[in-house]
């Protein structure tokens, strides 16, 4: 494959709590050729998660079997509970056709397609500062205190990866850092703009 089809692979990683999810929701609104990896996952669904959509919702049995048949470009566990991965052909068929691929996965995970496809181009999505990451992980109040604690501390080891990634995206504010994503990934977001 030629540089210019490994760099239609990117990845976004960054610490707990960043807004991965919400950057990401916005690029999936309005960025609609944008192709997400839709991971596999040993977790339940959530509320109003669907199969094939959100995730690919499997048992450890069937985790067990893509890892053994090799079926997944990387994966990990996260926070210490379940395990994630990305299914290796439907990433191959999406940049076979030409679409621009993004993966949003941990940093396990981006260390790995690093190693596997060293052209592709690895994004860290950063806080405007270490308070502000505090202040989002308290304010989201889906987790217990002892589990902010501990994605706090996943967090700091997180941050500390930042100079492993080929750029930094500040997520200050989320249409401005999904806009510098875009344009990262070759696409021009003032074709865009509302
Ligand atoms: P959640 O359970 O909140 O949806 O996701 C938890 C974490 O798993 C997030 O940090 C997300 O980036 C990560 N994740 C989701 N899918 C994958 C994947 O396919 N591989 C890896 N390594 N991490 C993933």
């Amino acid at each position: 494959m030629s540089e210019g089809n490994h760099r239609t692979l990117t990845v976004l990683a960054g610490p707990t709590a960043v807004g991965k999810g919400t950057v990401s929701a916005y690029i999936r609104d309005h960025y609609p050729q944008v192709w997400f990896s839709v991971s596999a996952t040993t977790r339940g669904p959530r509320p109003g998660e669907q199969d094939g959509v959100h995730y690919w919702f499997v048992s450890d049995e069937e985790f067990d079997s893509m890892v053994e048949h090799d079926q997944l470009l990387e994966w990990a566990t996260v926070h210490n509970s379940h395990r994630y991965g990305t299914m290796r052909a439907k990433v191959e068929e999406a940049l076979a056709a030409g679409r621009p691929v993004l993966l949003e996965i941990d940093l396990q995970g981006a260390r790995q397609v690093r190693n596997a496809m060293p052209d592709s181009r690895l994004i860290f999505l950063a806080p405007p500062s270490w308070d502000e990451l505090v202040r989002r992980l308290r304010g989201r109040g889906t987790e217990s205190p002892e589990e902010q604690r501990q994605r706090l501390e996943t967090a700091k080891e997180e941050l500390a990866a930042e100079p492993e990634f080929d750029v930094t995206v500040t997520n200050d504010e989320v249409r401005r850092a999904a806009e510098e994503i875009v344009s990262l990934m070759g696409l021009d977001p003032a074709a865009h703009r509302d």
